[in-house]
């Protein structure tokens, strides 16, 4: 486990349940919903209940291990590991497929920096997503 998440875990209890849910967002190269990340975990651990697995994300959330990512359809949100404090994702989505591909840069960094500049604010996270069609989408109107 990376030592960024052990040191955010610090004073928590041990569990396994718990330890299997980040090992199994850690592979992950996109977001991924509670339902799936249940599926997955249930192959080889058949103790885990979708409540633990919904109570386990809560509590990676609240200690900022994991972040809820925004979708179009707000009924489904998906989760991702924060892969540390200084670098986070961006995503394009596709309202066809509902693919999410990451951004590799942050294209707000800049932005937010003369703006806290100019306002004084201080400023301590955003969102930025893009919306529209993945390239196979799009190819299948031509
Ligand atoms: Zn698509
Ligand atoms: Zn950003």
């Amino acid at each position: 486990m990376q030592n960024e998440i052990s040191e955010k875990l610090k004073g928590q209890r041990a569990s396994k349940n718990r330890d299997e849910v980040i090992s199994l967002l850690q592979k992950q190269s996109a977001p991924i919903a509670v339902d799936d990340i249940y599926e997955n975990i249930k192959q080889f651990n058949n103790k885990i209940s979708l409540s633990t697995v919904y109570r386990i994300i809560e509590k990676l959330v609240n200690l900022n291990i994991v972040h809820k990512v925004t979708t179009l359809d707000d009924n489904k949100a998906l989760y991702e590991i924060v892969k540390d404090s200084h670098t986070h994702h961006h995503y394009m989505i596709c309202v066809k497929c509902k693919k999410m591909i990451p951004i590799d840069d942050c294209p707000v960094k800049e932005l937010e920096k003369s703006i806290a500049d100019k306002t004084g604010f201080n400023i301590t996270g955003h969102k930025f997503e893009l919306y529209g069609e993945c390239k196979n989408c799009a190819q299948k109107h031509s």
